[in-house]
């Protein structure tokens, strides 16, 4: 259970600038957005991070995500975007409540992106992908709460 901003959102105790609304899921304007169109997507289960949130709620977001960024398109005029997702403090999280960012890029405008790949050895490749593989057939991999 994560109490933050966003549950006073959804109650309707702090105002917003609501885009869409279903039983499950919540899209709003952002406060301090990148673009033009900045939208945040949260889904009504209050959890911090991706990797808590349940499978139901996880499709409801998913069955709404295309059509939202269709919409923040179509009437921002934006011809690209960029879906963000931030999980916990180092990876910029400010709101510990699940959110999707649709952001319109366009010139000038929009997320910025610092992509600086690292060196992997074809072994440790090999591992890893046979440790997560593992994981992820399992469908254990626990939650640690960032
Ligand atoms: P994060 O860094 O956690 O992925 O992004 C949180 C986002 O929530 C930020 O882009 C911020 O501008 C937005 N935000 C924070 N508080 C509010 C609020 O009260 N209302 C709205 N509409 N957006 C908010």
């Amino acid at each position: 259970m994560s109490e933050t901003i966003f549950s006073k959102i959804i109650r309707g105790e702090i105002p917003c600038h609501r885009v869409y609304e279903d039983e499950a899921v919540l899209a709003f304007l952002d406060l301090n957005p990148l673009a033009s169109g900045h939208t945040l997507v949260i889904p009504k289960e209050a959890v911090a991070t991706l990797d808590q949130l349940s499978d139901e709620s996880s499709a409801a977001i998913g069955r709404v995500l295309p059509r939202l960024a269709r919409a923040v398109m179509a009437a921002t005029g934006a011809t690209a975007y960029n879906v963000l997702q931030n999980n916990g403090l180092m990876a910029h999280q400010a709101v510990f409540h699940v959110h999707f960012h649709i952001i319109p890029k366009f010139e000038g405008r929009g997320l910025g992106i610092v992509w600086q790949p690292i060196e992997v050895l074809p072994a440790d490749l090999i591992a890893l992908c046979e440790k997560i593989a593992k994981q992820a057939a399992e469908g254990t991999g626990k939650s640690h709460g960032l």
